[in-house]
């Protein structure tokens, strides 16, 4: 069963009724069902179980500290891209030994920590960050575990603004560059080729796309070996897309049939940072109606929750679907004549893209009512910001017929915080020299 699913005209998250948490904590507020996370994770690690896959959930997708700690405690790794994402992997239980850590900018005092913490690898996306990796590295007296991050020039298929798998793109080595840094890693001290890495995308919903990538650099994963790099690692990134609309979801297992094959091919053990696919469907976000405001041709539903909550309409035009938490109809169902209406669902920021959906049919809606924004759990509460002093949402964790606040709401008080009215102290330009 879906984790959020409709009983007797109520949305329930698991067993708990999510218009009662409404009621509870108040709106907008984050909802995410554990069970689904830990069963996105688990049907990974199984449709790869023959590459016995070091699964790496990507902490930038959802960072909820409870979630992190339910899945390092079946066994999941974590992909992370800052300091901050390792301290909160650790936080919530990980072992060191199953962080990965990505990014095209790594300071120095970041990559010391991940060195001080003992993560499994760095993915490298350039040949200055290998200088960089070195000289930290020689400074503590270790030797760093790298992957190179190979930029295969695949087209991912899918929205622009999160392909990163192409050759114009920032992210990556390409195969060229990435012979000259073998010459390089060889150079340079305190550097342990182990792995190679690919990401080209986000919201991949094509299921060929990591295989042909895979299939692209089979050939340099033969000359890494023959040069006699000790490689143990093929990390096949994250990226695989989930059903936003209906069922336009990546499958999983014929997305592994069309990858297996390869990997088998390189002999290394699989690495993959899977994000959105964890949690994307895992969550929602739900907001309460405000006002019903009839404008112009348009009828506009005014919520409470704002793109400072969840941005990705306003940046990717994404799609949601919303639907009220109480409502006779089925989600989706065709509604007709006066018991619908066409809204544009926004919200109360000060930005004309703060827009959920636009000309949406929906049941008809009172001021005051909740509504469920649906896929919200990934990239929703992790982008979210306090612009226009909204403090951030709630988040609870719904297990069975049990829930807890795994966040509290942000208090005005709290967006004051580290903030001075008067300064403390007064300096002068000529105190700089
Ligand atoms: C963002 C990111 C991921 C996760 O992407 P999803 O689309 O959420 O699966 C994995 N690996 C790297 C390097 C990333 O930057």
């Amino acid at each position: 069963m879906d984790a959020f699913h409709y009983k007797n005209g109520q949305l329930f998250c698991e067993n708990v009724p999510v218009q009662k948490l409404a009621e509870r904590l108040g709106t907008p507020l984050y909802v995410y069902s554990q069970s689904h996370f830990v069963n996105q994770v688990e049907a990974i690690q199984r449709a790869f179980a023959e590459v016995s896959p070091i699964v790496c959930y990507s902490v930038k997708a959802n960072a909820c500290l409870g979630l992190l700690r339910a899945m390092a405690r079946i066994g999941c790794g974590f992909d992370a891209v800052s300091k901050g994402e390792i301290y909160r992997a650790l936080r919530a239980g990980a072992d060191p030994k199953t962080i990965v850590f990505a990014g095209v900018g790594k300071r120095d005092d970041e990559i010391d920590y991940a060195l001080e913490k003992g993560i499994l690898m760095f993915n490298v996306e350039s040949e200055s960050e290998l200088s960089a990796i070195s000289r930290v590295a020689a400074k503590r007296g270790v030797e760093a575990p790298i992957a190179l991050r190979l930029n295969p020039d695949v087209d991912p298929r899918t929205h622009k603004h999160i392909s990163t798998g192409k050759r114009e793109s920032k992210f990556g080595i390409d195969i060229e560059r990435a012979k000259a840094c073998f010459k390089r890693i060889r150079e340079l001290k305190n550097l342990r080729l182990k792995g190679l890495h690919l990401h080209i995308g986000s919201q991949i919903t094509e299921n060929d796309r990591h295989a042909e990538a895979i299939a692209k650099i089979l050939p340099f994963i033969g000359e890494v070996k023959q040069a006699d790099f000790p490689l143990e690692y093929l990390n096949v990134g994250g990226g695989y897309g989930i059903s936003y609309k209906g069922n336009e979801g990546l499958d999983i297992t014929s997305f592994a049939q069309k990858m297996l094959p390869h990997i088998k091919e390189t002999g290394l053990r699989m690495v993959c940072e899977p994000g959105r696919y964890v949690c994307g469907n895992g969550g929602v976000l739900l907001t309460r109606v405000i006002f019903d405001k009839p404008s112009g041709d348009k009828n506009f539903l005014i919520v409470d929750a704002g793109m400072n909550d969840l941005i990705r309409p306003a940046i990717y035009d994404a799609y949601h679907k919303i639907w009220p938490v109480v409502s006779e109809f089925q989600p989706d169902a065709e509604i007709t004549g006066d018991s619908g209406q066409t809204y544009d669902v926004v919200g109360p920021i000060c930005e004309s893209t703060d827009v959920f959906a636009k000309g949406r049919r929906l049941p008809r809606c009172n001021e005051g009512e909740t509504l469920a924004i649906f896929s919200a759990g990934a990239y929703g509460m992790a982008m979210a910001s306090t612009y226009n002093q909204h403090p951030r949402p709630a988040e609870v964790i719904v297990h069975g017929d049990k829930f807890w606040v795994a966040r509290e709401r942000e208090t005005i008080e709290d967006l004051t915080r580290g903030e001075r009215l008067t300064p403390k102290e007064v300096f002068s330009a000529e105190d700089l020299k």
